[in-house]
């Protein structure tokens, strides 16, 4: 649409309205030393709010989904925010919770997430460079830890084991070939992949080859989506495995003495900062976890809050159904113990017609004429996808609502026949167009939503907290992926049966490793893959957050920086010091 704002156009004309932390504070109900004031926006106390609120009855709680992606995302935010935005014009009492974006993404090729269009959250410049520092409190208490490690591994080299009693240390033997942590930055830098340090003199730190990891994927970010309080995030911290030492035995943030310290660091971050959409509504932002070695959403303690403060609380899961609904249901809800009322599905008629069989879809590249113009055969061959991801909500016994995010390219028809699909597999269905025209736009997506709402929900999980992890695995496969089995990698088999047998274990999350965009293992399958086996070569154990991480394919956790980054467009007006360029 030619007439349309850009984003950060449509977020400055609605920051001028923007609520002030203090006239959120009226608006929420909320007392005076709950709200604190971060310049433009504020965090909400989160252990005041919860003690003072802890017998309200809890609102609904709505989780924002979608179908398997094309590279571009489908928009959850987009939908999630729009969402807010219609039940906001339906005048319900709403609010949500995002996830922390990244500053290696926005600088890098897929901008921010703030969402997009006219569901967008606001202020975006805060929002999009650091917002209210938790990511940087994050990654200086994981460094913190890794400061503690180099710097004992330096002194145990150095000093007898008079020197170190004398000290009250005792020696702890780390092994340098294995440790099991590394740094963080919150940007895409592959040149820290991989680093030598300590290469100075005795003095200058223990030699090491060590690693750098994008923030989002630390362990401590996973640990803070999913602690119900500050002592939860106080014991987990103290479980992180840092290294191992020669005998084999786990070095942990407790042995280095180190854990109190990182929790000092964050004892901000467990509190959600508070934005606002650009129709007003509040969404808190809190969190950013990969969601391929945690969960991907923002916080249990943020979904907490927002169920005690608002009638209708939405949520948004990072990557498709098969990974952030299936994470959502049985690993979130399982720790949170919160039930959710309804899953949105969002949906594109560009994702399915490339399920379809549709040309690939590029990042930065013109779509294909498939894509611009109606095309209800390679439509049709793609709404299975849709149809698949339907079946898995409705296994957590959740009927769940399909938005169809709505494009200026679809036709009447094609919208028209995504809604009959969905309808015939039992599923509400709602057209949805807050991008164009927010909140007005996703009334018909607020009015499902209220509906599905009223209605009663039979919440079950996938498989039971006791099954061991190898048949936890089977289940997901065969009944979240479509698979027809599992396939162990010998050594993974191995570390299976070793874990399995560990009872400290039990309780431990299972959290799948897998590209999202593919019900497979492998990106390139698309739409509803059949006689496929789901391979699975290893194992990673993260003994802080509590988690086993199957792992099926490759993984990054430091993405590297394009040839045309976001970077070399954003800059500052140095007469106004407004930033630009931010997308
Ligand atoms: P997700 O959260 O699923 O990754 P987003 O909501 O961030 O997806 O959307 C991805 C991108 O697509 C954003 O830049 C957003 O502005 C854009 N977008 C989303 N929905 C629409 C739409 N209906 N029309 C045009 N652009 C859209
Ligand atoms: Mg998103």
């Amino acid at each position: 649409d030619a007439t349309m704002m850009a984003d950060w156009q449509i977020a400055e004309e609605a920051e001028k309205y923007m609520p002030t932390p203090e006239q959120w504070r009226d608006k929420l109900y909320l007392e005076k030393d709950e709200v604190i004031p971060y310049g433009r926006v504020c965090k909400l106390d989160f252990l005041k709010i919860i003690d003072r609120l802890k017998n309200r009855r809890d609102g609904k709680y709505i989780e924002v989904t979608a179908i398997t992606p094309t590279p571009l995302g489908e928009g959850k935010t987009t939908t999630t925010v729009g969402l807010l935005e219609g039940l906001g014009k339906r005048r319900k009492n709403v609010g949500g919770c995002v996830r922390q974006p990244s500053g290696g993404p926005t600088m890098n090729i897929k901008g921010t997430a703030a969402g997009g269009g006219n569901a967008l959250l606001i202020p975006m410049t805060e929002f999009s460079m650091g917002l209210t520092g938790d990511i940087n409190d994050l990654m200086n208490a994981h460094n913190l830890a890794m400061v503690a490690l180099n710097a004992r591994m330096q002194h145990e080299a150095n000093y007898s084991d008079a020197e170190l009693s004398s000290r009250n240390l005792r020696r702890l033997d780390i092994d340098p070939k294995r440790v099991e942590m590394s740094w963080v930055i919150d940007f895409c830098a592959q040149g820290l992949r991989n680093i030598i340090m300590g290469i100075g003199g005795k003095m200058d730190g223990f030699m090491m080859s060590s690693k750098f990891n994008i923030a989002g994927s630390s362990e401590i970010m996973a640990i803070l989506a999913i602690v119900r309080d500050l002592r939860d995030l106080r014991e987990r911290l103290g479980n992180i495995i840092v290294a191992y030492d020669r005998r084999g035995n786990a070095v942990t943030t407790t042995d280095l003495e180190v854990a109190g310290a990182m929790c000092a660091w964050m004892s901000n971050s467990i509190n959600p900062t508070l934005m606002s959409t650009v129709e007003h509504q509040p969404c808190m932002v809190h969190a950013g976890p990969f969601a391929n070695i945690a969960v991907g959403q923002s916080s249990i303690i943020a979904d907490r809050i927002g169920l005690k403060m608002f009638d209708y609380h939405v949520t948004e899961s990072g990557f498709g159904a098969d990974i952030g609904f299936e994470k959502f249901w049985n690993v979130k809800c399982r720790l949170s113990g919160l039930i959710p009322s309804v899953s949105v599905v969002t949906a594109t008629i560009r994702a399915l017609k490339m399920h379809g069989g549709g040309p690939q879809v590029v990042p930065g590249r013109p779509l294909a004429e498939e894509y611009r113009k109606e095309n209800l055969s390679l439509l049709e061959k793609g709404i299975p996808n849709l149809l698949h991801h339907i079946a898995t909500v409705n296994k957590a016994g959740i009927k769940p609502v399909v938005c169809i995010n709505a494009f200026d390219t679809d036709t009447k028809e094609e919208i028209d026949m995504v809604r009959r699909y969905a309808e015939q597999a039992g599923a509400r269905c709602a057209l949805s167009r807050q991008w164009l025209a927010g909140g007005e736009g996703a009334l018909e997506l607020a009015d499902a939503v209220i509906d599905a709402c009223n209605e009663e929900v039979d919440f079950k999980f996938l498989y039971p907290q006791e099954m061991p992890l190898r048949q936890r695995v089977e289940i997901i496969a065969r009944e979240v992926y479509g698979a027809e089995g599992v396939d162990w990698a010998a050594e993974a088999e191995i570390k299976a049966k070793l874990l399995e047998a560990d009872p400290a274990l039990n309780d431990y999350a299972t959290m799948m490793v897998k590209t999202h965009l593919s019900l497979t293992h492998d990106p390139e399958l698309k739409g509803v893959p059949k006689g496929w086996v789901l391979p699975v070569h290893d194992i990673l154990v993260f003994a802080g957050a509590r988690f086993l991480c199957p792992v099926t394919g490759s993984i990054s956790l430091m993405p590297g920086t394009s040839s045309n980054p976001a970077f070399r467009r954003i800059d500052v007006d140095v007469n106004t010091g407004k930033v630009t360029g931010l997308f």
